[in-house]
């Protein structure tokens, strides 16, 4: 059988980092769906896409080829052929994903891509509708969180480490807008399913909620 994890969680709870780690210590693709969102969000601004108007945002999702590659320094999002990873981590992008992530449409798209991957290759997803739309029969579902302080203070010294000089009252408001756009959303809203494991990671430093994710893979799966 093909081993698929399931992981969903907000924005900053390190979900990304998180599973590339268990991804690789499992020996199994980490597929980061959050940047296919962001790599849309991009091209539709490139387009010169109004984000406001869904029917233009599902057209132009409709339209173009978004596809992953995973290299050695993890996946690369590929739109048209043209590799958008180092292009889709700025705030502006961040905000587009949300909201092009909020049409049916778009949503329809993505799931269908990150169903056919997952079908074939044993991998990690992680997002924010994982476990209740793309991966519904995943023997392994977790949901990863952290209160919105914490996940702000994780992001606000990311964004200093790289010289970013934003406030940090500024990084938690943004959060809460995001987290605000992804829980209220009409289609698929970010909530756990009643089969996903919590894991808050408030009280855990990254190896912890590693080991922690490991155990219960293990547990899980009898392995
Ligand atoms: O995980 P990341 O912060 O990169 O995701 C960017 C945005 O894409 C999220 O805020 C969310 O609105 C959207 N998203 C989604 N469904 C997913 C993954 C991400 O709606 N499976």
């Amino acid at each position: 059988m093909i081993l698929n994890i399931a992981m969903d969680g907000p924005v900053g709870a390190g979900k990304s980092s998180i599973a590339r780690a268990v991804a690789d210590r499992l020996g199994i693709l980490h597929l980061d769906t959050g940047a296919m969102y962001r790599a849309v969000g991009l091209s539709a601004i490139r387009a010169g896409v109004d984000l406001q108007d869904e029917a233009a945002v599902t057209a132009h999702t409709r339209a173009i080829d978004v596809a992953v590659a995973h290299s050695e320094n993890g996946q690369r999002t590929i739109v048209n052929g043209e590799d958008l990873t180092d292009y889709i981590r700025t705030p502006e992008v961040s905000m587009a994903a949300s909201t092009v992530g909020r049409y049916q449409g778009v949503r329809r798209e993505m799931v269908a891509i990150q169903q056919r991957l997952a079908a074939t290759t044993p991998m990690l997803v992680d997002g924010r509708d994982i476990c209740v739309r793309v991966l519904p029969n995943a023997p392994v579902k977790l949901f990863l969180t952290a209160s919105a302080e914490e996940r702000a203070r994780r992001r606000w010294l990311e964004m200093c480490q790289k010289g970013d000089t934003t406030p940090y009252e500024e990084v938690l408001k943004d959060l809460r807008a995001r987290d605000e756009q992804d829980m209220n959303r009409a289609v698929d809203p970010l909530r756990p399913t009643e089969d996903a494991v919590i894991v808050d990671s408030t009280e855990m430093n990254f190896d912890q909620v590693v080991e922690y994710i490991l155990g219960i893979v293990k547990e899980k799966t009898n392995e």
